[in-house]
Protein backbone atom coordinates (compact mmCIF):
# COMPACT_ATOMS: atom_id res chain seq x y z
CA UNK A 1 0.00 0.00 0.00
CA UNK A 2 2.74 2.76 -0.94
CA UNK A 3 -0.20 4.78 -1.99
CA UNK A 4 -1.17 5.38 2.24
CA UNK A 5 0.55 8.57 3.75
CA UNK A 6 3.83 7.62 6.24
CA UNK A 7 3.09 7.78 10.09
CA UNK A 8 4.40 10.42 11.43
CA UNK A 9 7.83 9.16 13.40
CA UNK A 10 7.43 5.64 11.86
CA UNK A 11 8.72 4.38 8.85
CA UNK A 12 6.12 2.67 8.08
CA UNK A 13 2.79 4.24 5.76
CA UNK A 14 -0.82 4.07 6.71
CA UNK A 15 -2.12 -0.10 6.64
CA UNK A 16 1.87 -0.47 5.81
CA UNK A 17 2.00 -5.05 4.93
CA UNK A 18 5.54 -4.73 5.90
CA UNK A 19 5.39 -3.36 9.06
CA UNK A 20 5.84 -6.69 12.05
CA UNK A 21 2.71 -7.79 13.68
CA UNK A 22 2.14 -8.31 17.15
CA UNK A 23 4.00 -10.99 18.87
CA UNK A 24 1.45 -14.10 20.12
CA UNK A 25 1.19 -14.02 23.70
CA UNK A 26 -0.87 -17.08 25.48
CA UNK A 27 -3.41 -15.24 28.08
CA UNK A 28 -3.81 -17.35 31.21
CA UNK A 29 -7.02 -19.38 31.26
CA UNK A 30 -8.97 -17.17 33.47
CA UNK A 31 -8.19 -13.70 34.23
CA UNK A 32 -6.05 -12.63 36.69
CA UNK A 33 -3.32 -15.66 35.96
CA UNK A 34 -0.07 -14.86 34.75
CA UNK A 35 0.42 -14.84 30.51
CA UNK A 36 2.76 -16.70 28.56
CA UNK A 37 5.30 -14.37 28.63
CA UNK A 38 4.78 -13.05 32.23
CA UNK A 39 8.10 -13.48 34.92
CA UNK A 40 6.14 -15.48 37.59
CA UNK A 41 6.99 -14.11 40.55
CA UNK A 42 4.67 -16.17 42.95
CA UNK A 43 2.80 -18.70 41.98
CA UNK A 44 1.84 -20.39 45.27
CA UNK A 45 4.93 -22.16 45.80
CA UNK A 46 8.03 -20.89 46.88
CA UNK A 47 10.01 -17.98 47.68
CA UNK A 48 12.75 -18.67 44.35
CA UNK A 49 11.76 -15.81 43.25
CA UNK A 50 12.91 -13.49 45.89
CA UNK A 51 15.74 -12.32 48.37
CA UNK A 52 16.02 -10.82 51.60
CA UNK A 53 16.58 -6.90 51.04
CA UNK A 54 19.68 -7.98 53.16
CA UNK A 55 20.43 -10.08 50.35
CA UNK A 56 20.00 -13.32 52.45
CA UNK A 57 17.14 -15.71 52.03
CA UNK A 58 13.57 -14.24 51.78
CA UNK A 59 12.34 -15.17 55.90
CA UNK A 60 8.07 -14.77 54.84
CA UNK A 61 5.92 -17.79 55.46
CA UNK A 62 4.64 -19.93 52.35
CA UNK A 63 1.42 -22.07 53.21
CA UNK A 64 -1.21 -23.42 51.19
CA UNK A 65 -0.27 -21.23 48.19
CA UNK A 66 -0.32 -17.70 50.05
CA UNK A 67 2.81 -15.95 50.93
CA UNK A 68 2.89 -14.03 54.59
CA UNK A 69 5.19 -11.77 55.94
CA UNK A 70 6.90 -12.89 59.26
CA UNK A 71 6.88 -9.15 60.95
CA UNK A 72 10.60 -8.50 61.49
CA UNK A 73 11.55 -10.40 59.22
CA UNK A 74 12.15 -7.45 56.38
CA UNK A 75 11.46 -6.36 53.12
CA UNK A 76 11.90 -9.09 50.19
CA UNK A 77 12.51 -8.05 46.92
CA UNK A 78 12.43 -9.81 43.61
CA UNK A 79 15.27 -11.51 42.17
CA UNK A 80 14.16 -10.64 38.61
CA UNK A 81 14.94 -6.77 37.52
CA UNK A 82 12.47 -4.92 36.07
CA UNK A 83 12.27 -1.50 34.12
CA UNK A 84 8.83 -0.38 32.44
CA UNK A 85 6.40 -3.34 33.68
CA UNK A 86 3.20 -4.69 33.91
CA UNK A 87 2.32 -5.81 37.61
CA UNK A 88 -0.23 -8.13 39.15
CA UNK A 89 -0.41 -8.91 42.30
CA UNK A 90 -2.98 -9.92 45.02
CA UNK A 91 -2.83 -9.23 49.09
CA UNK A 92 -5.15 -9.37 51.89
CA UNK A 93 -5.13 -7.53 54.80
CA UNK A 94 -4.95 -9.24 57.82
CA UNK A 95 -8.60 -10.56 58.58
CA UNK A 96 -8.88 -10.54 62.70
CA UNK A 97 -8.63 -6.18 62.61
CA UNK A 98 -5.35 -4.81 64.93
CA UNK A 99 -4.21 -1.73 64.87
CA UNK A 100 -5.52 1.08 63.55
CA UNK A 101 -3.88 4.07 61.17
CA UNK A 102 -0.64 3.22 59.18
CA UNK A 103 -0.40 0.18 61.87
CA UNK A 104 -3.67 -1.99 59.98
CA UNK A 105 -2.26 -4.41 57.45
CA UNK A 106 0.42 -2.09 56.28
CA UNK A 107 2.70 -3.59 53.89
CA UNK A 108 3.65 -1.75 50.06
CA UNK A 109 5.04 -2.63 46.75
CA UNK A 110 7.99 -0.95 45.74
CA UNK A 111 8.48 -0.35 41.89
CA UNK A 112 12.76 -0.41 41.23
CA UNK A 113 12.89 -0.83 45.27
CA UNK A 114 12.41 3.13 45.51
CA UNK A 115 8.44 4.28 44.71
CA UNK A 116 6.21 2.84 46.74
CA UNK A 117 2.41 1.88 46.36
CA UNK A 118 0.79 1.67 49.61
CA UNK A 119 -0.88 -1.56 50.73
CA UNK A 120 -3.12 -0.76 54.06
CA UNK A 121 -6.26 -2.25 55.33
CA UNK A 122 -8.30 1.02 54.05
CA UNK A 123 -11.62 -0.77 54.95
CA UNK A 124 -13.17 2.22 57.44
CA UNK A 125 -10.10 3.13 58.49
CA UNK A 126 -8.82 6.93 59.08
CA UNK A 127 -5.29 7.86 58.21
CA UNK A 128 -3.52 10.41 56.46
CA UNK A 129 -4.89 10.81 52.44
CA UNK A 130 -1.36 9.77 50.72
CA UNK A 131 -1.14 6.93 52.64
CA UNK A 132 -4.08 5.61 52.13
CA UNK A 133 -4.03 1.79 50.28
CA UNK A 134 -3.15 2.36 46.14
CA UNK A 135 -1.63 5.97 47.40
CA UNK A 136 1.85 6.49 45.97
CA UNK A 137 3.23 6.70 49.30
CA UNK A 138 3.78 9.99 50.74
CA UNK A 139 2.34 11.86 47.11
CA UNK A 140 -0.66 10.78 45.28
CA UNK A 141 -3.78 9.63 47.09
CA UNK A 142 -5.80 6.96 45.11
CA UNK A 143 -8.29 8.28 43.06
CA UNK A 144 -11.08 6.90 45.20
CA UNK A 145 -11.23 3.84 47.81
CA UNK A 146 -11.44 0.45 46.44
CA UNK A 147 -10.58 -1.63 49.15
CA UNK A 148 -12.49 -4.44 50.68
CA UNK A 149 -12.83 -5.85 53.67
CA UNK A 150 -10.20 -7.26 56.03
CA UNK A 151 -9.41 -10.81 55.06
CA UNK A 152 -10.80 -10.32 51.80
CA UNK A 153 -8.27 -10.97 48.63
CA UNK A 154 -7.58 -7.58 46.71
CA UNK A 155 -6.15 -6.99 43.13
CA UNK A 156 -3.57 -4.25 42.09
CA UNK A 157 -2.84 -4.28 38.23
CA UNK A 158 -0.39 -1.68 37.30
CA UNK A 159 1.51 0.05 34.55
CA UNK A 160 4.81 1.23 35.56
CA UNK A 161 7.38 3.49 33.32
CA UNK A 162 10.50 4.11 34.76
CA UNK A 163 12.06 7.32 35.26
CA UNK A 164 14.31 8.44 32.74
CA UNK A 165 18.27 9.53 32.88
CA UNK A 166 20.76 11.24 31.33
CA UNK A 167 23.78 11.34 33.23
CA UNK A 168 22.61 13.42 36.38
CA UNK A 169 19.76 14.97 34.71
CA UNK A 170 16.13 13.56 35.01
CA UNK A 171 14.60 13.78 31.87
CA UNK A 172 11.04 12.01 32.46
CA UNK A 173 9.81 11.20 36.02
CA UNK A 174 8.39 7.85 36.49
CA UNK A 175 4.71 7.08 35.51
CA UNK A 176 2.10 4.97 37.23
CA UNK A 177 -1.23 3.62 36.00
CA UNK A 178 -3.25 1.78 39.15
CA UNK A 179 -5.94 -0.23 38.90
CA UNK A 180 -7.45 -1.39 42.59
CA UNK A 181 -10.09 -4.38 42.24
CA UNK A 182 -10.83 -3.02 38.48
CA UNK A 183 -10.94 0.34 39.54
CA UNK A 184 -8.85 3.01 37.91
CA UNK A 185 -6.95 4.75 41.01
CA UNK A 186 -4.23 6.16 39.18
CA UNK A 187 -3.35 7.53 35.81
CA UNK A 188 -0.40 8.37 34.03
CA UNK A 189 0.43 9.49 37.16
CA UNK A 190 4.48 10.87 37.48
CA UNK A 191 5.84 10.40 40.90
CA UNK A 192 7.75 13.33 42.69
CA UNK A 193 10.87 11.06 43.33
CA UNK A 194 11.40 8.10 45.30
CA UNK A 195 8.82 7.62 48.24
CA UNK A 196 9.74 8.38 51.90
CA UNK A 197 8.22 8.93 55.30
CA UNK A 198 7.42 12.26 55.97
CA UNK A 199 9.78 13.71 53.43
CA UNK A 200 9.56 13.38 49.19
CA UNK A 201 12.98 11.72 47.79
CA UNK A 202 14.87 13.68 45.05
CA UNK A 203 15.37 11.78 41.95
CA UNK A 204 18.84 10.46 41.32
CA UNK A 205 19.79 8.36 38.44
CA UNK A 206 19.85 4.63 39.06
CA UNK A 207 20.00 1.43 36.80
CA UNK A 208 17.31 1.43 34.10
CA UNK A 209 15.84 -1.73 35.81
CA UNK A 210 15.46 -2.50 40.05
CA UNK A 211 13.45 -5.71 41.91
CA UNK A 212 9.93 -5.27 42.78
CA UNK A 213 10.19 -5.02 46.62
CA UNK A 214 7.65 -6.17 49.17
CA UNK A 215 7.19 -4.29 52.41
CA UNK A 216 7.34 -6.01 55.93
CA UNK A 217 5.80 -3.03 58.27
CA UNK A 218 4.95 -5.47 60.80
CA UNK A 219 2.20 -6.82 60.35
CA UNK A 220 1.18 -10.40 58.37
CA UNK A 221 -0.51 -8.80 55.02
CA UNK A 222 -0.88 -11.68 52.61
CA UNK A 223 -0.02 -12.63 48.92
CA UNK A 224 -1.03 -14.35 46.08
CA UNK A 225 -0.31 -14.88 42.40
CA UNK A 226 2.40 -12.29 41.68
CA UNK A 227 3.60 -11.82 38.13
CA UNK A 228 4.80 -8.95 35.62
CA UNK A 229 5.25 -8.85 31.75
CA UNK A 230 8.91 -6.83 30.85
CA UNK A 231 7.49 -3.96 28.36
CA UNK A 232 11.03 -2.50 27.74
CA UNK A 233 12.40 -5.20 25.43
MG1 LIG B 1 3.52 0.64 53.48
Amino acid sequence: MADTPPIPGSTYRVHDLARPVPPVVKPAAEDGGPPSDAVVLFDGKDLAAWEGVDRGPARWRVERGVLEIVPGAGNIRSRALLGDCQLHLEWAAPAEVRGDGQDRGNSGVFLMGAYEVQILDGHRNDTYADGSAAAVYGQFPPIVNACRAPGEWQTYDLVWIAPRFEGERLLQPARLTLFHNGLVVHHGRALLGPTLHEAIGAYAPHPPRGPVELQDHGQPVRFRNIWARSLDL
